[in-house]
């Protein structure tokens, strides 16, 4: 594998990219649709199974491109199906991605950057900061291994891994366009969910695309003061600014957003809290997805389970919608307080 930085990645261009490329290189543009149909209908990266192209010009690709960059590392699988793949990286680095099964449906949950820069105090993944950004090839490699493991395309993603994925913001929408343009792979954008840490600057940007991603926004707490202990500065964004983000992405993009909820005990899981959430979810049309914390070696904890159903229960009743995210195996080892399923 190569490891130089500045050699593009093939899973990085869309169908228009690949044929300028091809008359960039005096080949007829015809060879970009070959390459195309082998990237998007089969999901086949490496140039030496594109038996169509004469072998000078794939060699040329390989010569030209990272085709692919990364690899599947290492895989842990769960009794309920799910699978983390660790994902190793052309320069070394590593990310991880789920393959979450159920009875209707197959959900990958992507990582957008090497490390956070976010920092949340109760997450593993962001305790030493950002390594790097991921490209967009990168992005769209993560997809295409984690399709090769399951055997099939899924029929959900979710941008929920390791990483801010609205601070990668222009190669995370370039992989969104990749996935979701009939051109390309031609999934339906509300099948695709982008999650934030509540970065406004982002949040407004990603309005403004008005396309039909869902946006899940990980607040953790209704108030400034308990958000403060969780999200360090300079991304712990106050919680009217980004509800104003969210009610912004509502209207543009029409599509309702998810409030994240790290359910931590004794930090956000109390009964008036919980009355506060469900305000706040109700006057901004939003749903709420509780998740309860997977103890990593913070100094935080999961609550009681008797706390949990408590707190889900007053959401409910005090009007919000409210799901609470089923614990599925391979979660227990995911490194991200992210990596996760959504219900509902
Ligand atoms: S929870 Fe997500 S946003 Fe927060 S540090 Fe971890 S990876 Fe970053």
């Amino acid at each position: 594998m190569k490891s130089d930085r500045k050699i593009p990645f093939l899973a990085g261009l869309s169908r228009r990219g690949l044929r300028e490329w091809m008359s960039s290189e005096g080949q007829p543009g015809y060879r970009g649709e070959q390459v195309a149909d082998w990237i998007f209908g089969r999901g086949v990266i490496q140039p030496e199974q594109m038996t169509n192209l004469p072998a000078s010009l794939r060699l040329l690709l390989q010569a030209r491109f990272h085709a692919p960059g990364s690899s599947v590392a290492e895989v842990s699988s769960s009794e309920d199906g799910t699978e983390k793949l660790l994902i190793e990286l052309f320069d070394g680095e590593s990310v991880e991605m789920v393959l979450i099964p159920s009875e209707e449906r197959l959900t990958f949950c992507l990582s957008t950057q090497v490390g956070c820069p976010v920092q949340c105090r109760f997450c593993a993944s962001g305790r030493d900061g950002l390594v790097r950004n991921l490209s967009a090839g990168e992005i769209i490699e993560e997809f295409l291994l984690g399709s090769e493991r399951a055997g099939r395309r899924p029929d959900n993603l979710v941008f929920m891994g390791i990483g801010e994925g609205l601070l990668n913001y222009n190669e995370l929408v370039k992989a969104l366009v990749l996935l979701s343009s009939p051109d390309e792979f031609g999934m339906s954008p509300r099948r695709i969910t982008v999650s934030t840490s509540g970065y406004v600057p982002g949040i407004l940007k990603f309005a403004e695309l008005e396309r039909e991603f869902n946006l899940a926004i990980s607040l953790h707490a209704p108030d400034d003061a308990t958000r403060s202990k969780l999200i360090p500065p300079p991304f712990c964004y106050p919680v009217a600014e980004i509800m104003a983000a969210a009610d912004r992405y509502r209207e543009l993009a029409g599509r309702m957003v998810t409030l994240e909820y790290t359910l931590l005990k004794g930090v956000n899981d109390s009964i008036p809290t919980a009355r506060k959430l469900a305000a706040l979810a109700r006057s901004h049309h939003a749903k709420v997805n509780l998740i309860p914390y997977n103890a990593t070696d913070t100094e935080f904890q999961r609550p009681e389970r008797r706390v949990i159903e408590a707190f889900a229960r007053t959401v409910e009743e005090e009007g919000a919608h409210v799901t609470v995210r089923v614990e599925r195996g391979a979660e227990s080892t995911a490194a991200c307080g992210q990596l996760r399923r959504q219900e509902g």
